[in-house]
């Protein structure tokens, strides 16, 4: 089945603590909006999201369960992660949608090697000019990741470390290397703009510890980290719609909004919150990790 690895590594995520209820008290997933599309991954008529705008310079291009982003600039697009499977041309054909050409991609920032986020890229790279960017260690992950639908990967490009920027145009982004979801995972820290004001936005590539006590470990530190800068994030961006509770609604309240209402994305609280439950999630799982190795017979 398409996708089901993915799947299965989502539900692993949700359960390591993204926010998300788990269950109800039936013991069910609640059949939200949001639960379906994180969860019906193969529902094409489902996941097939019309592109739409969240900031001056900031679309969303991706499907339901993952997401594939926008940054517009005086002199060409970035493009955010490239989705995978039969989801591959959605983000051009997104940025068609909205009027923009896929031909001025010069960017595309891959978050991290997992498959829903680098397949698409291939195709991407075949575009004349574009520039593929990954965290150094995760071009070497993708280069070894399990790949079950045999999809096409895309060349080893810029490989970026800790501190790195992109420049397009009069638009800076820069990228924290914060290893523990994978070796190399990006948090892509950039300015959005709203009716021209600007915003401090931080897209965390992968909010969920890999297995082990070693990614664990890298992970809690990668959010010590992320606690050490917030101060001035303003906007949480996902790379999964399912990470924050509230998105749907939020993409609800942007599209009914009026003016002189507050934007619904901008909300440092909401940033500050998710920080400390990832803290909170990080240590847990570096204890239990602990806990098993002090443990005879690696039980708990
Ligand atoms: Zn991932």
């Amino acid at each position: 089945m398409r996708m089901k690895t993915w799947a299965l590594a989502a539900a692993v995520a949700v359960l390591l603590g993204t926010g998300l209820p788990l269950v109800d008290a039936a013991g069910q997933a609640p059949d939200t909006r949001a639960e379906r599309l994180r969860r019906q991954t193969d529902n094409l008529a489902l996941q097939n999201i019309a592109p739409f705008k969240v900031f001056d310079n900031l679309y969303y291009v991706g499907v339901g369960y993952v997401g594939s982003w926008l940054i517009t600039t005086n002199q060409g697009l970035i493009l955010i992660d490239t989705l995978e499977g039969a989801y591959k041309e959605h983000p051009l054909e997104g940025i068609r949608k909205l009027g923009f050409d896929p031909r001025d991609i010069k960017y595309v920032i891959l978050t991290h090697y997992h498959l829903d986020h680098t397949a698409g890229a291939a195709r991407i790279q075949e575009l004349p000019g574009v520039r593929l960017a990954m965290g150094e260690a995760d071009w070497d992950a993708l280069t070894r990741a399990p790949n079950p639908n045999n999809e096409r990967l895309p060349r080893r490009d810029v490989a970026l470390k800790d501190g790195d920027t992109i420049t397009v145009g009069s638009t800076t982004i820069r990228l924290h290397v914060l290893g523990g979801h994978t070796p190399a995972t990006l948090g892509v820290d950039f300015t959005v703009y709203d009716a021209g004001k600007p915003y401090r936005a931080f897209m965390f590539g992968g909010a969920a510890p890999g297995p082990g006590r070693e990614a664990a470990e890298q992970f809690l530190a990668s959010v010590n980290r992320i606690e050490q800068m917030q101060d001035g994030v303003q906007v949480r961006i996902v790379t999964h719609a399912w990470m924050d509770p509230e998105f749907w609604d939020r993409v609800d309240k942007l599209a009914s909004r009026r003016p002189g209402d507050p934007h619904p994305f901008v909300r440092p609280d909401v940033f500050r919150a998710w920080i400390a439950e990832l803290k909170t999630t990080a240590a847990t799982r570096v204890d239990e990790a602990k806990a098993r190795e002090a443990s005879p017979r690696g039980q708990p």
